[in-house]
């Protein structure tokens, strides 16, 4: 099982509060249809978010970029 970190202490004060109120941050980077989430990443601290089924929570680099190669591209 993978050690699990307090929402307290993910991320930065921005993209905590972006869950619970309005920031601007983290920015959404695209939905990934095979991880079922959207990617997020804040840039203030650049933490990745991944929010699918469960609760946001950050992710690390190695999976964030395993998840930002399936994201579909943004509407331009
Ligand atoms: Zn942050």
């Amino acid at each position: 099982m993978p050690e699990t970190i307090q929402f307290h202490d993910q991320g930065c004060a921005f993209c905590r509060e972006f869950w619970i109120s309005n920031s601007d941050q983290p920015k959404l980077i695209g939905v990934s249809l095979e991880y079922q989430c959207h990617l997020y990443r804040c840039g203030v601290c650049s933490s990745w978010w991944e929010y699918g089924s469960n609760y946001p929570h950050v992710i690390d680099e190695d999976l964030a970029h395993r998840i930002a190669v399936t994201v579909e591209p943004g509407l331009s």
